[in-house]
């Protein structure tokens, strides 16, 4: 067998990789290049690959990262199975309309694909299901919850001419988690592709329940303003999830309004409903007789107006706006009419990559420029740290040392730092196992 690495290979985004045995292909993802990578313009390239061997496309997850490409396959003439679990297909379609919506919009934007295209791609999803096998050709296949966002698997693979065992790890959740299931282990593989995004830290004790009451607390006293940029998939319905909590445990007052200004995130809450199945127990348990996602005062933003509305709004309130590093989207509107207001609390809940506005506030900056106003930041600016979705390297070494028979062990979806450091603990804790750092189009036969 031998993999091809065709993205996310010394960096994070991108994510694909081509696996190749006697006679079948497998793309496992084809997932977006993102910020700065994405102005070389690695997304329009046409990978150097065997297309003719290409039988069939395996999606871990909803994430664009990684499955933002698939419409382009139609151009190189894939008219193969593109399997995903049924959760993860109800998110891929908000997440491939939303990116085709985004492309039409936005000024100097390449458009890679249109809603047709995202159409006809999605016609060629076939549904799994957790641990039951398939086969494709030459390998049998199996998805594991990677306990990550909704939906989220770990892919097992099997070549079944010659018995070898391989896992790609997907992204890996920060497993417990407050909404899904626990990861499931790989109980056997000889070799594991592993992402390594927190492959150099190890995350502090979740305390975001208590955090964020902490910030309510002082919005309320203050009749403040909380704004909070986040991500529509997962952390949303994760800050959904603390304010009914919160609510319910009289830690923030019933009628302290809280505003979901994002349609997208509206949508994806909606899908989370459609499958309680996938949420932990404690989740489940609630779920039964009440819904995790709503609670007194809750307002959902779904058409532009309602959101416009919010800056009339006096007094204490809570506005929960995409996008998640400030990159554009509704919360920009917020930053506008509450910025510069020393009352208002900025929360950050996620990453902040370089380059962003998100970024350039956290790091301190007096003023921000949006759409060419300037805007003076007089906010006080907080951030949560706990809220990662993604394992750390505790975590991912534990969900390797889990694997018997492992002899190979290749780090992917990680800077170049954290890869480096990660691979240096799992030389030191699994001396016999082979480790692998591969470079974006490198080849490596296992
Ligand atoms: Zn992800």
């Amino acid at each position: 067998m031998k993999i091809k690495f065709l993205g996310a290979a010394s960096m994070v985004t991108g994510s694909c990789y081509f696996l190749t045995g006697k006679e079948t292909g497998l793309l496992i993802d084809y997932g977006m290049f993102q910020g700065k990578i994405e102005e070389t313009g690695l997304n329009s390239i046409k990978p150097k690959i065997d297309f003719d061997k290409l039988t069939a496309v395996l999606l871990t997850h909803a994430h664009l990262d990684h499955c933002g490409r698939l419409p382009l396959l139609l151009r190189y003439g894939f008219r193969g199975s593109v399997f995903m679990t049924e959760a993860t297909k109800a998110l891929v379609e908000l997440v491939l309309y939303d990116s085709a919506k985004l492309a039409k919009e936005e000024e100097n934007k390449v458009i890679l694909y249109t809603d047709e295209d995202v159409d006809k791609i999605l016609k060629q999803v076939q549904l799994v299901e957790y641990d039951k096998p398939f086969a494709v050709g030459d390998f049998e296949i199996t998805f594991l919850d990677a306990g990550h966002i909704l939906g989220s698997a770990t892919v097992l693979i099997k070549d079944k001419n010659t018995g070898k065992l391989i896992s790609f790890s997907g992204d890996l959740g920060n497993t417990p988690e407050p909404l899904l299931s626990p990861t499931h282990w790989v109980n056997k593989a000889d070799v594991s592709v592993v992402e390594s995004t927190y492959g150099d830290e190890i995350h502090k004790r979740r305390d975001e329940v208590e955090e964020l009451a902490k910030i309510v607390m002082e919005a309320e006293s203050e009749n403040g303003t909380v704004i909070i940029p986040s991500f529509s998939l997962q952390r949303s319905q994760e800050i959904l999830y603390i304010f009914d909590q919160l609510k319910k445990q009289g830690k923030m007052k019933a009628e302290t309004p809280v505003f979901l200004d994002s349609p997208m995130a509206i949508k994806a809450t909606e899908v989370f409903r459609e499958f309680p199945n996938l949420y932990n127990r404690k989740l489940q348990n609630q779920a039964k007789t009440d819904d995790p996602f709503d609670f007194p005062s809750l307002v959902l933003c779904d058409t532009l107006e309602k959101s416009r509305q919010i800056k009339n709004l006096v007094g204490v309130k809570i506005i929960v706006a995409g996008s998640g590093m400030m990159t554009g989207g509704r919360v920009l509107h917020h930053v506008i009419s509450f910025l510069g207001d020393s009352k208002t609390q900025l929360v950050f809940v996620g990453y902040q990559a370089d380059g962003t506005m998100g970024r350039q506030i956290k790091d301190g900056a007096d003023n921000v420029n949006v759409w060419g106003n300037i805007v003076t930041v007089k906010a006080k600016i907080k951030e949560i740290k706990t809220m990662s979705s993604h394992a750390d390297q505790v975590q991912i070494l534990n969900w390797l040392g889990k694997m018997e028979g492992l002899s190979q062990v290749i780090l992917t979806h990680g800077e170049e730092l954290p890869r480096l450091v990660l691979a240096e603990k799992v030389r030191q804790e699994f001396p016999n196992v082979k480790v692998s750092l591969p470079v974006l189009d490198e080849e490596i036969e296992i």
